[in-house]
């Protein structure tokens, strides 16, 4: 099976994503970008940027939480209608990363809203933000690590497609 045909039937619903730099150095948000652009290219599995937090499925959330953006955050985060998954993408919105003990920081993204999946990495590769979408559609087990995720879903694919696939594709 070819890889597009079986990534089509895993993502069978349109997810509207909406991206928010909670204090990110741009590093993670130019990944998710990526994740958008013709390469990636996530909108043939229905994964779309949206322009409001009112129009989306999910929050691709990137950064440690400063105290200045925490209220905006968190009016983000209301402002989006349910059922809503929130994804922290990257070391800093998982857990602050090399911020958390500094003066101006609360915590990574589970320190204001709550947050379905972790996409660790720093920043994580593109992969990673995909395959994370992928455990959020039940493909894989909640909770399960994007890197775990990624490898069993690469053996799921080139067992279907008969072709050797590198997990640095
Ligand atoms: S995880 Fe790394 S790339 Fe992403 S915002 Fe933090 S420092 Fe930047």
């Amino acid at each position: 099976m070819a890889i597009k045909d079986y990534l089509t039937k895993l993502f069978p619903k349109s997810l509207w994503v909406y991206h928010v730099n909670t204090g990110a150095c741009n590093g993670c948000d130019i990944e998710v970008i990526n994740v958008l652009t013709p390469y990636y290219d996530a909108e043939r599995f229905g994964i779309k940027l949206v322009g409001s937090p009112r129009h989306a499925d999910v929050l691709l959330v990137c950064g440690p939480v400063s105290r200045q953006v925490a209220s905006a955050v968190r009016r983000v985060y209301e402002a989006t209608p349910s059922p809503k998954l929130v994804f922290a993408i990257g070391s800093c919105a998982c857990g602050g990363g090399i911020w958390h003990d500094s003066y101006n920081i609360l915590g990574g993204a589970e320190s204001v809203l709550p947050v379905d999946y972790y996409v660790p990495g720093c920043p994580p590769r593109p992969e990673a933000i995909l395959y994370g979408v992928a455990v959020a559609l039940g493909i894989l087990p909640k909770k399960t690590a994007p890197v775990v995720a990624r490898q069993k879903f690469l053996d799921v694919v080139e067992a279907n497609s008969g072709e050797a696939i590198s997990p640095e594709g």
